[in-house]
């Protein structure tokens, strides 16, 4: 909506509304097949969905739900909310259940965001982030990612004023994949001033393969302070059709994002699923080493391209290739999509999602092919 947008909306939408441009999505094979004309297989590694679906008891009770689907689901999904609060040792007060870890964003801009407001985090990241805090008329105030894609917490911390409200930690961060370790975390939230609540995204935590990586999930042993961990069956529970995600956070930063989330928000199926998930703690465990081994492979092979991705503890490779908007283009063309990083901050970078060994194989030929055309700038 332009300024000078004489509809009704471009008048009477809230204000913070008219300069904000819609999130951007990861492209559909439908809309790039219809673009490029390319008519073979399409094979989309731009979202960072998980490369297995959901786990067979999940997809059982899947079908149980669609059978009482005449039925509203569970009002604040109580039953779940048992569960992920058995699960991570917390009160159920303590969880907040939401159509995806996005909804649980959004909330808690709306929760707590007024305009002026400010709202820190690095750059690139998830740029949900950024959207909802314009959305709510608040600052998005950014620094750095440090050189090997890890947010920096000391520029961070140096970054909040005293309007500064919510401060996110993606860790590992996407789009690079960098992971923040358990002591730089602990000091980081105990230095934060009391008006600020931090959110520590781990949408990608359950594939993270390291001893000395913190469960924020028991974040009350690891920092007096309110604090918010965002969480999410999205990625590899592979469920993010679903929508469902939850945060772990203090009993009134729930009771106030309730207040501002639509009660019957998550639907029957999803709840179901997650319920049917949760355990699953064994089959995660290989998804993880899986996931490990496949993203060190192609890593390796990427490399051995003479391009060279971060260091990733996720299900996805951040490299520079120069402009990403046209070797997106260019993987499109040959069946393969990716995600530019311009609108996550990183015009030079793309993020390729950790898929099956054929699509690893389609996806290198494709780079190799797109190299040769001159098209990537490896400087
Ligand atoms: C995928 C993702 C989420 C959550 O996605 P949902 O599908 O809404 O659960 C949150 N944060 C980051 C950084 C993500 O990559």
């Amino acid at each position: 909506m332009a300024d000078n947008d004489m509809s009704f909306a471009g008048r009477y939408a809230r204000r913070a509304l008219r300069a904000l441009a819609p999130y951007s999505a990861g492209r559909d094979p439908d809309t790039v097949r219809r673009e490029t004309g390319y008519t073979g297989p399409m094979i989309k590694l731009a979202s960072n969905e998980g490369v297995e679906g959901p786990f067979p008891e999940a997809l059982a009770a899947m079908q149980e739900a669609v059978a009482a689907a005449r039925r509203y689901p569970e009002a604040g999904a109580r039953a779940l909310r048992h569960v992920l609060a058995g699960h991570h040792g917390v009160g159920a007060e303590e969880v907040f259940v939401a159509a995806g870890g996005c909804a649980v964003i959004q909330h808690l801009a709306s929760a707590f965001l007024e305009p002026g407001d400010e709202v820190a985090y690095c750059t690139p990241t998830f740029h949900l982030y950024r959207l909802e805090a314009l959305r709510m008329g608040a600052k998005p105030v950014t620094v750095s990612v440090d050189a090997q894609g890890v947010y920096d917490l000391e520029a961070l911390r140096a970054a909040v004023t005293a309007r500064t409200r919510l401060v996110y930690v993606c860790t590992p961060n996407n789009p690079t994949g960098g992971l923040i370790k358990r002591d730089p975390l602990r000091r980081f939230l105990d230095a934060l001033p009391a008006h600020v609540l931090p959110v520590i995204d781990e949408a990608y935590f359950e594939y993270v393969d390291d001893g000395d990586y913190p469960d924020p999930a028991r974040v009350k042993k690891l920092s007096g302070r309110p604090t918010v961990i965002v969480r999410t069956f999205s990625k590899m529970f592979g469920m993010a059709g679903l929508r469902i995600g939850y945060a772990i956070a203090p009993r009134d930063v729930v009771e106030v994002c309730q207040k501002v989330q639509n009660p019957y928000e998550v639907n029957r199926i999803a709840q179901a699923a997650a319920l049917a998930s949760v355990k699953a703690g064994e089959e995660l465990a290989r998804r993880m080493r899986a996931n490990r081994d496949s993203r060190s492979r192609l890593a390796a092979a990427i490399t051995a391209l003479g391009l060279a991705p971060l260091p990733s503890h996720a299900n996805f490779l951040c490299l520079r290739v120069g402009s990403a908007r046209n070797v997106a283009r260019a993987l499109e063309g040959r069946g393969i999509i990716v995600r530019p990083l311009d609108a996550m901050g990183d015009p030079a970078s793309i993020r390729i999602t950790v898929g099956s060994e054929a699509e690893h194989a389609a996806l290198l030929s494709a780079l190799d092919e797109v190299l040769r055309a001159g098209i990537i700038d490896r400087s």
